[in-house]
């Protein structure tokens, strides 16, 4: 699964969601999160994404990000 990250706080853009072909971007808080079951791995939104807060799971970092992503999308 690709994980939404810290740059993505107070981000306004949403080209990620706009690109995404199985919707599973959602409203997190104060950011947008992938719900990581839902998440086709295709990788489309990462270079989209205009913060780079867009990770796959295996990189650097996104492992701490992973559980507040599912929690969020989780909600809906
Ligand atoms: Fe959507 Fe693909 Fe990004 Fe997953 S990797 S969130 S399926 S655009």
């Amino acid at each position: 699964t690709y994980v939404v990250t810290e740059s993505c706080i107070k981000c306004k853009y949403t080209d990620c969601v706009e690109v995404c072909p199985v919707d599973c971007f959602y409203e997190g808080e104060n950011m947008l999160v992938i719900h990581p079951d839902e998440c086709i791995d295709c990788g489309v939104c990462e270079p989209e994404c205009p913060a780079d807060a867009i990770l796959a799971d295996t990189d650097q970092g996104a492992e701490a990000w992973l559980e507040l992503n599912r929690n969020f999308s989780a909600n809906w």
